[in-house]
């Protein structure tokens, strides 16, 4: 009978509610230039990111629903107004970086583009992935991407790669970028961590998932990124590189310029996904 009614409870919210797992999700972060035409204005633990273009403004995850003041106020305070963002893109279908798209669709007016693995989700409002938490607003996908595919306005071009596993259709994004003359290739990571409780053995909700993480980490590792970023500030250091950003003479080297930290990040992060895969094979 118990079980009955958590059943039923269950099905009634339809997902695990998981609450903020860090406060610096909700705290807020003075925007910063990552390189060139590209800007870090999410918060302190939710990263979004504004491309700026002579044809307006790319935005690339809308973090949680409680995020979209703090990236408005960080838009705001770059000179930049909300109705010039065009286009909104997102990393990956979970309730921390979508959380926002239908506020961030209804301020903007901004063109919704997804991966095609993906737009389920983002559309329904609904968890499909292996974690299945809480959902979100929905909201209507305007353009639907391929694995390869590229997003273009004034000048910019964003490539889409399809790095699935953490979501079906997990997106790294990846762009060029000048800044005093030079040209940076930018990646804009998607997660490849592995949620608590997912299991890549037998896994019902995605049977394919190990392999969808084995394909990811083969894109990621054919990548060769001057300067990266992630989803999560702490994945990149954001905290450490922004503060020596901050204070950055002349001529010094910009600190998100970090080959070998793309490197670092992807090969522990597969580490991670082979240690969870062996020890639930039983090896
Ligand atoms: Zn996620």
């Amino acid at each position: 009978m118990k079980c009955a009614i958590v059943l039923a409870l269950a099905v009634a919210f339809g997902a695990v509610q998981i609450a903020p797992s860090d406060p610096s999700w909700r705290q807020p972060f003075d925007p910063i230039r990552i390189v060139g035409n590209i800007y870090y204005v999410g918060t302190r633990g939710l990263s979004s990111f504004l491309l700026v273009t002579p044809a307006g403004g790319v935005l690339i995850d809308s973090g949680e629903a409680e995020s979209v003041p703090f990236i408005r106020a960080n838009v705001e305070r770059l000179g930049f107004r909300m109705s010039e963002i065009k286009i909104l893109l997102a990393g990956h279908a979970h309730f921390d970086h979508v959380g926002g798209h239908a506020e961030m669709k209804r301020l903007t007016g901004a063109g919704v583009m997804v991966m095609d693995a993906d737009r389920q989700a983002l559309e329904s409002g609904v968890d499909r992935s292996a974690l299945g938490a809480q959902g979100w607003s929905p909201v209507k996908v305007d353009r639907v991407l391929k694995d390869g595919d590229t997003v273009s306005l004034g000048g910019t071009t964003l490539t889409a790669h399809l790095t699935p596993g953490h979501t079906q259709g997990c997106t790294t994004w990846t762009t060029e970028a000048t800044q005093d003359g030079r040209r940076y290739r930018v990646a804009f990571a998607c997660s490849v961590t592995i949620n608590q409780g997912v299991h890549l053995v037998s896994n019902t909700r995605v049977p394919a998932i190990a392999e969808h993480y084995a394909q990811a980490f083969r894109v990621l590792h054919g990548l060769t990124p001057d300067v990266f970023v992630a989803e999560h500030g702490g994945v990149f250091g954001l905290d450490a590189k922004a503060e020596t950003a901050r204070d950055l003479e002349k001529g010094q080297p910009n600190p998100f310029v970090d080959p070998q930290g793309y490197r670092r990040f992807v090969e522990k992060a597969e580490q991670t996904y082979l240690t969870q895969l062996r020890a639930e094979q039983g090896k």
